[in-house]
């Protein structure tokens, strides 16, 4: 979570992207090398190709169980084929001085074998989200990194998107007045066979792959923790999809200030991510606010001393993979400049331990 401080530095430099790390500049074109770990599309739609347009950061590895893919991806990137592991003979990147940080890009259910190894090879790990499919696990990959002394970032990309940054600043700086409510949803319709409907690989149903967004967002918007949750989840479609995952779940948050949040997600309609914040003097609407580009910001508040209202409307025109780039960047700064990431393994731990909660209140198994 972003203090004050942090924000602030933050926003000035514009979305992280333009941390300019001392240690880079003295190494001349010293690159952080990635290693990929997963050759889907996350990995190869958009960090990967964000990697060219990084400035401090390369992919000089891969884990994939498919050669050939992993030969046409070494191609694109200029990774040598010694640089290609598998999933069995993966630890031996400990022994490849290119490679100083992993990105795990895999089904939910393995992020947290695959950190383990990384850390224990030696590397620093970018995690996707969410962090695990397990508050245990999600403990166990903070120690393992703890241990070998490797930063471990979770891989929320909003936090770092100007246009949320955007959003926090109005929020950090008052102009909506006092916050009382939020309301977001996130959602898409999923398809038969993949295996973010497999409970056993994606530890969940559409809560813990977007719904999350709604409830990470709902915590940086108000920058509080520890809300109360409660929470109802059903199953609409009996079409085999959700033998093992729930297809809706909505639930009801408390912070501690008294603000309420109110949020939906589904993995059987397709839900436009937004937020909107309601406060004393106005509100702000982000829709949509977590894809990888066309983010708009709209919204009204009281002008201090009176007259007409101010009205912002404020498109985004950052194309993909802009996101990706200023977290590679970002992550790549902190291992240089050897700094805890904001989004640091804690982070994806909090959000496991309130999924916990909205599935114990819907009386589904808890994380
Ligand atoms: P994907 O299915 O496209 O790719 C998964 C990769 O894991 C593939 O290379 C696949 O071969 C490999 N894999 C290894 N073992 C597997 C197994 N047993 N079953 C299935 N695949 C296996 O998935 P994705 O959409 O790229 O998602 C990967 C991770 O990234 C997930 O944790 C997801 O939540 C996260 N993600 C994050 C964002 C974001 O914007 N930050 C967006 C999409 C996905």
């Amino acid at each position: 979570m972003l203090t004050r401080r942090e924000f602030t530095r933050l926003a000035v430099a514009g979305a992280a992207s333009q941390v300019v790390s001392p240690l880079l500049a003295q190494g001349g074109d010293r690159k952080i090398g990635y290693c990929i770990i997963g050759l889907g599309r996350i990995s190869m739609d958009h960090f990967m190709p964000a990697t060219l347009a990084s400035k401090n950061s390369r992919v000089t590895g891969l884990v994939s169980g498919h050669r050939d893919k992993a030969l046409a991806q070494a191609a694109k990137y200029g990774v040598p084929e010694s640089s290609i592991y598998t999933y069995e003979n993966m630890d031996q990147i400990k022994n490849n001085p290119a490679i100083d940080a992993v990105y795990v890009a895999l089904p939910n259910s393995m992020h947290a074998e695959y950190t383990i190894r990384s850390a224990k090879a030696g590397k620093h790990v970018l995690c996707e989200k969410p962090m695990a499919t397990s508050v245990a696990d999600a403990k166990a990959m903070i120690k393992a990194c703890k241990d070998a002394n490797k930063k471990l970032m979770i891989a929320y990309r909003c936090q770092y998107e100007p246009t949320n940054l955007r959003a926090m600043q109005l929020i950090r700086e008052g102009h909506l007045g006092k916050i009382q409510a939020i309301e977001s949803a996130n959602g898409f319709n999923e398809r038969a066979g993949e295996w973010r409907l497999d409970r056993k690989l994606a530890g969940g149903g559409p809560l813990m792959d977007v719904g999350i967004y709604s409830l990470n967002a709902c915590r940086y918007l108000t920058g509080e923790e520890s809300p109360e949750i409660k929470a109802f989840s059903s199953v609409i479609d009996h079409d085999g999809r959700f033998d093992t995952v729930e297809e809706n779940v909505s639930w009801t948050m408390k912070f501690p200030s008294g603000v309420v949040a109110s949020c939906n997600t589904t993995y059987g309609a397709p839900m436009n991510g937004f937020y909107r914040v309601h406060g004393s003097l106005g509100f702000l609407h982000v829709e949509p606010a977590f894809i990888y580009q066309g983010l708009h910001l709209t919204a009204q508040f009281a002008t201090p001393g009176g007259g007409k209202p101010t009205i912002l409307d404020e498109p985004n025109p950052s194309r993909d993979p802009s996101q990706f780039v200023t977290e590679a960047d970002y992550f790549s700064s902190c291992i240089v400049e050897d700094k805890n990431p904001k989004t640091a393994g804690e982070e994806g731990l909090r959000d496991l331990q309130y999924m916990s909660k909205i599935y114990e209140s819907c009386g589904l198994p808890t994380l």
